[in-house]
């Protein structure tokens, strides 16, 4: 069953939400493609409602650089085959000791309703949590990264029996990937995807 006409049904829905009142409209989300392949970012930066896509600044060229790196793919061309959704679609606003605000327990909650929907009705293959935040919906993870990151996992996300890949947050606040052991583990998961069926298919 094509499943685009209902995704973009509840793209349409999405838009509209305005569940949570620290939240900073407008919501953000990916295109509507039916891929087997779903990223799972944290949520929208102060940059991405006005340019109204996710990754779209900073972060997200470090993200498509590491596409381009494993697949020689370009932005536009993970843009139309993976699927991007976020832990919350909203910006949170700024934290005032520096970054972005990480969304709060009720706000993770209440977002979660949209994977909910999304997930079932997608059905990926393979899923690529990005971020601790994101790791944590999707493995239950709340340790260190080094602990996940690296390797494929095997999960069951709202259902859907899944592999998993855990990728550090791509942001220019954290330095995680860009020190050891980080940076070493960061490539190993980078190889672990380029070597995943799912994703040579979807993004060859
Ligand atoms: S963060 Fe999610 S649940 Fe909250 S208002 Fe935005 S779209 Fe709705």
């Amino acid at each position: 069953m094509n499943a685009l006409p209902r995704l973009r049904a509840l793209h349409a829905r999405l838009e509209r939400c305005r569940r949570c009142p620290k939240m900073i409209p407008p919501v953000v989300h990916g295109v509507a493609v039916s891929s087997p392949v779903f990223l799972l970012g944290q949520a929208p930066g102060v940059k991405e409602g006005p340019a109204g896509r996710p990754f779209a600044w900073t972060a997200g060229k470090t993200l498509f650089g590491w596409f381009h790196d494993v697949f020689g793919v370009d932005e536009a061309r993970v843009r139309e085959r993976v699927y991007f959704a976020a832990v919350a679609r909203c910006f949170p606003g700024k934290n005032p000791k520096g970054g972005d605000r990480k969304p709060d327990d009720t706000e993770v909650e209440q977002c979660r309703r949209w994977l909910a929907e999304e997930v079932p009705l997608l059905a990926p293959k393979l899923v690529l949590p990005v971020g601790a935040l994101a790791i944590a919906q999707v493995l239950g993870h709340e340790g260190p990264l080094a602990e996940v990151v690296g390797r494929a996992h095997r999960g069951r996300w709202h259902g859907v029996d899944l592999d998993v890949i855990p990728l550090p947050h791509p942001s220019g606040a954290s330095t995680w990937h860009r020190t050891e052991p980080g940076k070493t583990l960061l490539k190993r998961a980078l190889r672990v995807l380029g070597a995943h069926p799912v994703a040579k298919t979807a993004l060859r």
